[in-house]
């Protein structure tokens, strides 16, 4: 059992921010979210929830730990090569903060498991490398009535959605023929400096759904390239004949 000042002391430069203190300490030590993904999104997004102390905390990935992820993957090791992603991860993330409940799954995201792996949670963080995952979430969270949080990074420039039910969603934006060739980065390479970006603006998103706030990135795709160094937020439409419209309460 972890007493309240121990508590204090860990969580000390996070309790005086202005929309937190201890009434929002409580708010995210109660917090429960998935992220799906544990590579170069995952390593950012897990770790920074963990460090803020979620109650529980999922991840999910069925790959094993292989040369080039180090790059930028900084959930692992050299030592970790060949081990299962969501094992190392779990060890890393329970070192860094005992004080949270973490649950592994070591498994690909699918129609079979999505159900199982979106239970429970009250938002869902996007850390695939894939639109076809992606889309599966954007669908379920929609339908369940859970925010998700986007993010995707290719190069050097990544984006950030939040999506919500009456929000605009993954599909009013990229419709059903997105070219997945554009964010494989075993072509397109990934600067891990825009991982870190990324990953850290889905986290002041999930902070926000966690304190009861409304997240700043519903409606709108913020673009970040840090080639050009262009930071854009752009204001989006829903598409009306989009399945996510029937979700729309009258
Ligand atoms: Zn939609």
């Amino acid at each position: 059992m972890v007493d309240d000042s121990y508590n204090n002391s860990r969580y000390a430069r996070l309790i005086p921010l202005s929309n937190v203190g201890k009434e929002g300490l409580k708010r995210i030590r109660k917090a429960r979210v998935v992220v799906v993904g544990c590579g170069g999104l995952g390593s950012v997004t897990a770790v920074q929830l963990t460090s803020l102390g979620v109650g529980f905390l999922r991840i999910v990935d069925g790959d094993v730990v292989e040369i080039s992820n180090l790059q930028r993957q900084t959930l692992y090791r050299e030592e970790d090569i060949g081990k299962p992603k969501a094992d190392v991860a779990e060890a890393f993330l329970k070192k860094l903060n005992p004080d949270i409940q973490i649950e592994k799954v070591g498994e690909y995201l699918s129609e079979e498991n999505i159900e199982k792996i979106t239970s429970e949670v009250d938002f869902i963080i996007d850390a695939v490398d894939n639109f076809k995952t992606r889309y599966l979430l954007n669908r379920i969270a929609i339908e369940k009535d859970i925010p998700f949080i986007f993010g995707s990074v290719s190069a050097y420039s990544g984006n950030v959605m939040t999506i919500q039910r009456g929000s605009v969603c993954l599909e009013c934006l990229f419709g059903q023929d997105f070219d997945e060739i554009l964010t494989d980065t075993t072509c397109t390479g990934v600067h891990p400096a825009i991982i870190n970006i990324i990953g850290s603006i889905q986290i002041s998103e999930a902070t926000k759904i966690m304190l009861g706030e409304t997240p700043s990135l519903l409606n709108k795709l913020q673009f970040c390239d840090i080639r050009t160094m262009d930071f854009e937020a752009l204001s989006l439409k829903p598409n009306h004949s989009c399945f996510c419209r029937k979700y729309v309460k009258k």
